[in-house]
């Protein structure tokens, strides 16, 4: 049968039946014929609802006029100009720019997101434009997450030379330790690495911002500094029973998995905590590693924050989800956790989230049996290791125009000045950063000629 050209190019993927037993990719993309036939969907709008959506303002519009051509290395070079990392974005991408698209007004938005990933599929080896001439400035970036990483793209194109520091051995941040590889491989991520290796930056792997070096040392040695360092301190629910074994944070777990320490979760009742990306990421590799795992989320469906093909994915691959259910205490036997007091909920008035509140049942308590939990409702910023003008309420203090802080030549981007959010808005904050640091640099330069 024809498909109309309201209807989106159905992508390949992994049946569930076969994929909740590994952690092999999921979303096997498009052919390169499929790219093309989905790309010409596009009506190629004159006002492009989906540039304007995209937190850095893909030129979506650019790049889906070349795959409809079947240029896909034409693709690749325009996507390069705005975003250092389309493989990883034509995969992990929460797409605003779909939400916006008109095809979706009568029928399926178009694709736009896995066609970046067909862009990086299909085009893989094209580079970065060459770097301007040496400027002879010298800019740290803490933070080899999007964020650290889009703004040493960036200022390494200007011609400054750049070095990247990471507490840990290697570079991603949540690309490398937090997202599982069933949807986002190594070798894709890699494939974004690599690129920005051939751009002769210094890499500083295994250096703690606060332990091996201090803010103070990196001003002394450089012209400037950019923090991002994510928001990966641990957020706990605060209730009884978090001390007890088999109670995990959502980021000790993910890393504990995707760095080759999973814990073994065969036959074992595997609760998660939360609705958004963390959580059903965590709960998929509970399923892998053999759990019998589920949600407790306090609000209902609608509410989820995490993507609804991901929670599709998950409720295919045999995840329970409860709603409108919240933790009140974790129960333990020896030390260990055996079950979870659960109360339920219901959906009361707006909060600042502009989601409606969850309001606890008053006497709806019941215990559901579980051998482990993972707390996935939030993370926050370390600022125990900034000096104290850093410090804000709960993220780095900057300046919301310019992202720098108190301190002249101190820059800060990325979810430690946002909040966790995702990989668009830590790459459009990157960017952000970085634009005003190349402004704030070649203002010294005309200051002192
Ligand atoms: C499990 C999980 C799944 C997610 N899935 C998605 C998704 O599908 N799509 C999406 O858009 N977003 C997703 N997100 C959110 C997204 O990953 C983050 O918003 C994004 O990575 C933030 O980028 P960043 O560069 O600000 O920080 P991060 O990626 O957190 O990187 C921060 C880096 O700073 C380093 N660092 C921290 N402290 C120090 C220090 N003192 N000294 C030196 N280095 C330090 C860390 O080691 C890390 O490498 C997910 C998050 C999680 C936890």
């Amino acid at each position: 049968m024809e498909r109309s050209v309201w209807q989106r190019v159905p992508v390949r993927e992994v049946p569930p039946e076969e994929r909740r037993y590994d952690f092999r990719e999921v979303n096997l993309g498009y052919t390169y014929e499929d790219a093309i036939v989905e790309a010409s969907r596009c009506i190629f709008c004159r006002r492009p609802f989906c540039v304007e959506a995209c937190p850095f303002h893909q030129d979506v519009v650019g790049y889906l006029e070349r795959i409809k051509e079947g240029d896909f290395v034409g693709a690749m070079q325009v996507i390069l100009r705005d975003n250092p990392l389309p493989a990883v974005c034509g995969r992990v991408c929460p797409h605003p720019c779909e939400t916006v698209c008109p095809r979706g007004r009568k029928g399926d938005p178009i694709a736009i997101a896995w066609l970046k990933r067909a862009a990086a599929d299909y085009a893989p080896d094209v580079q970065f434009p060459e770097p301007a001439p040496p400027t002879g400035f010298r800019v740290a970036i803490v933070g080899a997450g999007p964020a650290g990483l889009t703004a040493a793209w960036y200022l390494r194109l200007q011609g400054h030379s750049v070095t990247v520091y990471d507490a840990m051995d290697e570079p991603g941040g949540m690309l490398h330790f937090g997202i599982p590889t069933f949807r986002l491989p190594r070798e894709a991520w890699h494939q974004d690495l690599e690129r920005l290796k051939a751009l002769d930056i210094e890499w500083r792997m295994g250096v703690k911002l606060g332990e091996h070096v201090t803010l103070e040392e990196l001003q002394q040695q450089y012209d400037a500094v950019l923090i991002a360092i994510g928001a990966l301190k641990q957020r706990w629910m605060n209730i009884p029973g978090e001390d007890l074994e088999g109670v995990w944070h959502v980021i000790d777990f993910v890393k504990a998995v995707n760095l080759g320490n999973a814990p073994d979760l065969k036959g074992k009742k595997v609760a998660v905590i939360g609705g958004g990306f963390s959580a059903i990421d965590a709960v998929r590799m509970a399923i892998r590693l053999g759990a019998d795992a589920f949600i407790l989320y306090r609000r209902d469906r609608a509410q989820m924050p995490a993507a609804q093909e991901e929670v599709k994915h998950a409720e295919e691959e045999g995840v329970t989800i409860h709603f409108l259910v919240n933790p009140t205490r974790f129960i333990g036997e020896n030390g260990r956790l055996v079950a979870i007091e659960v109360q339920r909920q219901q959906l009361g008035e707006p909060d600042e989230s502009g989601r409606p509140r969850p309001v606890p049942i008053p006497g709806s308590e019941f215990i559901m049996p579980a051998d482990v939990v993972v707390e996935a409702i939030s993370q926050e910023v370390d600022l125990s290791v900034l000096p104290e003008p850093l410090r804000g309420r709960r993220v780095i203090a900057v300046n919301s125009e310019n992202l720098q802080t108190s301190i002249p030549g101190v820059f800060a981007a990325g979810d430690a000045v946002t909040g966790p959010w995702d990989v668009p808005n830590a790459i459009a904050s990157g960017r952000k950063a970085a634009q005003a640091i190349h402004a704030w640099l070649m203002e010294r330069k005309r200051v002192t000629v």
